[in-house]
């Protein structure tokens, strides 16, 4: 069995992935790594049909290999998937779908934009290992009117919730969750969900917070008011992390975000936030890769689905 198997750089990964035949190997190393197991008879014996489709040797059930993945019905060829994924894991701020059109030349922005989309929803993968130690939690808008312009935005802003690792004063991973509004009900699940109990939780002194302690949490809740003190200096890690993923919001994707996908923007922030000190370009795309074998893709027309009449607006992060 291989274990992360990737090339290291972009003279390595056009030399492994001269042809589909390249591609399909690898996705099938990837999701087989002890070698193939039919889905019907978990028999271990295949052929491969001249579609490419895995032949059970003991039940004749055909698998394809890219269903249940992120390629299923794809009807481009995976090398130029492999090349976007690759290209978009090496830039460092990420890809908005405008640099994705440019630099593969695709016709229509729409497609661009679904290809991206498509990548994201896998870059988040449920069971993952929780935050622990000490962790920095608070909310935050984004979005909402822009300055100098009353009148003529008046949408709602959106509330994302904000964990942070401190591990010796330095950040570590982090996690975002969109939110309907700061109620305990939306905040406690989120820690739940993304904390380990018994770390150390700082928050300010919202009353969305005080049920922490009784769930297993060290909870303390640092007051503001009265203290002296800015919410920056009292929790300085995760507003450190709420200026860089506004700031990212608005260059990378010059604030062009809509509320109902701002959950998947977070997303592709955490992903490459959580392994910003990769030093292998080529373990980011590894990565991604294994999730999107994974990782059924997520139709078009879900990605699409119209936005609710509130959350049609473009975001400008406050
Ligand atoms: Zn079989």
């Amino acid at each position: 069995m291989l274990t992360e198997d990737y090339p290291g750089n972009f003279e390595e990964f056009i030399d492994r992935f001269q042809s589909e035949d390249d591609c399909f190997r690898y996705i099938a190393q990837l999701r087989w790594p002890d070698g193939f197991v039919c889905p019907r008879c978990q028999g271990a014996k295949a052929w491969t049909t001249s579609r490419r489709l895995y032949h059970c040797s003991a039940c004749g059930h055909e698998t394809s290999i890219t269903a249940g993945t992120v390629f299923q019905g794809t009807r481009k060829p995976l090398r130029l998937w492999f090349h976007v994924m690759w290209w978009v894991m090496s830039q460092k701020n990420g890809a908005s779908a405008k640099n994705l059109k440019d630099v593969m030349g695709f016709k229509s922005y729409e497609t661009t934009w679904a290809w991206l989309h498509k990548l994201r929803r896998i870059m988040i993968r449920s069971g993952r290992d929780r935050l622990h130690g000490t962790i920095e939690v608070d909310e935050t808008y984004i979005g909402g009117e822009e300055e100098g312009a009353k009148g003529r935005r008046t949408e709602k802003k959106a509330l994302a919730a904000v964990a942070v690792e401190v591990e010796e004063g330095k950040l570590g991973r982090v996690r975002f969750r969109c939110i309907p509004d700061a109620s305990a009900e939306s905040l406690i699940p989120f820690v739940q969900d993304n904390v380990e109990p018994g770390s150390a939780v700082k928050t300010d002194g919202w009353q969305g917070y005080t049920g922490l302690g009784k769930k297993g949490y060290q909870h303390t809740a640092h007051k503001i008011a009265g203290s002296g003190h800015k919410a920056s200096e009292l929790l300085p890690h995760v507003h450190l992390v709420i200026v860089l993923v506004k700031r990212w919001l608005m260059g990378t994707h010059q604030g062009a975000v809509r509320h109902n996908h701002l959950q998947y923007y977070l997303d592709e922030y955490a992903f490459r936030f959580n392994r910003r000190l990769s030093t292998h370009r080529g373990k980011l795309f590894y990565r991604l890769m294994q999730q999107a074998v994974t990782t059924e893709a997520t139709p078009l027309h879900a990605i699409l689905a119209p936005a609710k009449a509130n959350e049609t607006q473009d975001i400008v992060p406050a």
